[in-house]
């Protein structure tokens, strides 16, 4: 990278950065530190085109096909590196780079950057997940597992009762707890398929609405090849005795999503992991995309395939019931009975008779070769064309779909 940036600062091509996020800012940043000018971010977004980001216009990849082959492209986003990668192959630009070396030789204290979105341990996740989406998309250069993140389903019980609870949380009408053993055969099956595993992400409805959170996290904390767990939490309630306890592992963060006055205790919270120095990263949420609900409709495999590439939720592989899923609509749509059960979309974990080498075999097509799901035609998916919602309304009661699958 470094010989690349001498290049690039004696070169006269443009520099664009594509994606106008929070990657691209860090990358605006590192690129200035090293005296090299951003000419253009580029953005599929539609409503950012031909607006500004950091004093920079945006355009669209259609303006980006029309500049010179030889500009220097950094791609600057997570979720969609391969969707982007071959976009710009097919554009035949050549000097394309992702940010990993970039932002790791970066210092970012002196940057001024938003401290509720920029601190040190959320950069440093950024740049993790980011590194992880292009080993992913560099797959066939290795015959490696190497898998991003995945959730686990521990309580579908949740302490608020969001109307647009993109993890359907607002439709259980009777949740329950994770069953613990099951769970566990599961987790020790996968985690001898995988090779390295960037994160678990302990999640709900709310973890800390199972009393027995702990024995998750300390079971799942034990595999070597897991590099952290993030314990997910909308800070209505305050961890006690052995759930507290078990955030203080060194391989635990806690992920606060604050609401404001809906995440009552948040403040409690920060303040009990100040004190005991546990790790934690609290991201303000006023706004969430609009997603719609579940209802079914007929859509080509191109329609299908073009809304699963650019669906964010795409690699958010998680782990329910014992069983593998490609997202969390998947699971709990299917769980709901608002999506029916595609045996091709699931891998069974515990109960699976494969042999190890059969199943990751088995899980590595799956997480690689996937180009759609079932699920996603009941499906609006989570691009960037919706509009935005006020997040946490709360309903009183739990919510029905609106159409049953009998119908479809
Ligand atoms: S806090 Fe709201 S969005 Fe989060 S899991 Fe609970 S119901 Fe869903
Ligand atoms: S069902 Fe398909 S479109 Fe919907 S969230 Fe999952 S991957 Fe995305």
């Amino acid at each position: 990278m470094i010989e690349s940036l001498e290049k690039i600062k004696k070169s006269i091509s443009k520099v664009i950065l594509f994606g106008a996020g929070d990657l691209g800012k860090l990358a605006f940043y590192a690129l200035k530190k090293n005296n090299i000018k951003v000419d253009f971010f580029c953005d599929s977004n539609e409503k950012k085109h031909n607006k500004d980001y950091l004093g920079v216009k945006i355009i669209s990849p259609k303006e980006l096909s029309l500049l010179e082959k030889d500009a220097h492209i950094f791609m600057c986003n997570s979720q969609y590196i391969e969707v982007v990668s071959n976009l710009l192959k097919k554009l035949e630009f050549s000097n394309i780079y992702d940010l990993v070396n970039l932002l790791k030789n970066t210092d970012f204290s002196d940057c001024n950057l938003d401290q509720n979105l920029f601190s040190p341990p959320s950069i440093e996740r950024q740049i993790a997940l980011h590194e992880q989406n292009c080993l992913k998309a560099n797959r066939n250069i290795h015959k490696k597992l190497y898998v991003s993140n995945i959730d686990i389903v521990i309580t579908e019980r949740c302490s608020l009762k969001c109307r647009d609870c993109s993890n359907l949380m607002q439709y259980y009408h009777r949740p329950q707890n994770a069953e613990h053993e099951t769970l566990f055969k599961a987790t020790d099956k996968l985690m001898k398929c995988i090779d390295n595993l960037y994160e678990f992400r302990i999640l709900g409805g709310d973890p800390f609405m199972n009393k027995k959170m702990y024995e998750v996290v300390n079971k799942v904390v034990e595999y070597k090849n897991v590099e952290q767990i993030v314990v997910y939490t909308n800070a209505t309630i305050l961890p006690k005795d052995e759930n507290f306890k078990c955030l203080k592992n060194k391989k635990v963060r806690l992920h606060i999503t604050n609401y404001g006055l809906m995440s009552r205790k948040h403040d409690e919270l920060v303040n009990l992991c100040q004190k005991n120095k546990i790790k934690f990263v609290s991201e303000r949420v006023k706004k969430w995309q609009d997603v719609g609900t579940i209802n079914f409709e007929k859509k080509t495999e191109e329609q299908l395939e073009n809304l699963f590439k650019n669906c964010c939720a795409n690699n958010l592989l998680t782990l329910f019931d014992g069983k593998l899923y490609r997202c969390p609509t998947a699971a709990h749509g299917v769980k709901l009975k608002a999506i029916p059960e595609d045996l091709n979309d699931i891998v069974e974990l515990g109960s699976s008779k494969l042999d190890l080498k059969q199943l990751k075999d088995k899980i590595k097509e799956f997480y690689y070769n996937k180009k759609f799901i079932s699920a996603c035609s009941y499906c609006k998916g989570r691009d960037y064309g919706f509009g935005e919602i006020d997040a946490a309304i709360q309903t009183k009661k739990p919510l029905t779909f609106p159409n049953s699958i009998e119908k479809n």
